[in-house]
């Protein structure tokens, strides 16, 4: 079956949102769309379980077609998306000559020459090092990662066996993530206590807050008790809270260099880049509040 070229006649669901709809900043969605435009490489989404990741890999894929229709994903779990996309199990029973299931479906796979590949998470040696193959065949490859942060995934690949170096070279596009709870506009309340003044305080000694913000802030937090458009919460829905790192030419340099992850967050993620200053812009500008993304996301000592 993965071996022939179906086009699915259907179009998306609407369910699902676009990218332009998952809550990039229009700046970050522009560079973002750039790249995804580049004819190859490995696009990572790295997050914990329920961070949004295979939505947001499913926007992205559907991002770049129709240049890119042949599409193939390893999933079980969602499905198909996209026009030409093309959907396996995996752990496909066909293979019963003590092979790893996935690793010969994925070798199938690459036989049918497809532009893209979705593969549902990297969780393995043998994973990351299929990932590597496909992309040094030129094919796409779209993944998840379990993890915390953009730039763990060289150590993250180190650890499967695969050089960081080689991961970098075919490496595009990281974006890793986390669904905050959003607050409800309806009953959330100022908020100027001294936790909220501390954490503003930090982030524009390091420039994290742009000073166009700063001078706009309007922190709030979740009214206690709710109120029934959020069903007693103070909060409805979620918001994204995200960073992302280019691997360009700039980056391959660092990772030859042999820099460490700490290294590498500062030359990557210093000025306003990391999941933290993306969540404390939502905070300055009411969207979540100060408790919501400290459950979510770690905050930088
Ligand atoms: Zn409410």
């Amino acid at each position: 079956m993965l071996g022939n070229d179906v086009v699915a006649p259907h179009g998306p669901p609407t369910a699902e949102r676009t990218l332009g709809e998952l809550g990039y900043a229009a700046q970050d969605l522009a560079e973002i769309r750039r790249i995804l435009h580049q004819p190859d490489g490995i696009v990572l989404a790295v997050g914990p379980a329920g961070s949004g990741r295979t939505a947001s890999l499913h926007a992205m894929l559907e991002a770049i077609a129709p240049p890119c229709r042949r599409v193939r994903t390893i999933v079980d779990t969602v499905p198909r998306r996209g026009p030409g996309w093309l959907q396996g199990e995996a752990g496909d029973p066909e293979d019963g000559r003590g092979h790893d299931p996935l690793a010969a479906q994925f070798r199938r796979l690459l036989r049918s020459r497809p532009d893209a590949v979705l593969l549902a998470e990297i969780d393995s040696s043998e994973e990351a090092q299929m990932v590597l193959r496909a992309a040094q065949a030129g094919c796409r490859v779209f993944s998840a990662l379990h993890g915390g942060r953009a730039h763990h995934v060289f150590s993250r690949f180190r650890a499967w066996g695969v050089a960081a170096t080689d991961l970098a070279d075919h490496l595009a596009l990281v974006v890793a993530q986390r669904l905050v709870r959003a607050l409800c506009r309806h009953c959330s309340l100022p908020d100027d206590s001294e936790a909220v003044r501390d954490a503003l305080i930090r982030a524009a000694e390091g420039w994290r807050i742009p000073s166009a913000a700063r001078d706009s802030v309007q922190v709030r937090m979740a009214g206690p008790g709710g109120c029934n458009h959020c069903r007693g919460e103070g909060y409805r829905g979620h918001t994204l809270v995200y960073e992302w790192i280019e691997v360009d030419s700039g980056v391959r340099s660092l990772v030859e260099e042999g820099v460490g992850a700490m290294e590498l967050e500062r030359r990557l993620l210093a000025d306003g880049r990391s999941l933290w200053d993306c969540g404390l812009r939502l905070v300055v500008s009411g969207v979540t509040s100060l408790e919501a993304l400290r459950a979510a996301v770690r905050e930088p000592r």
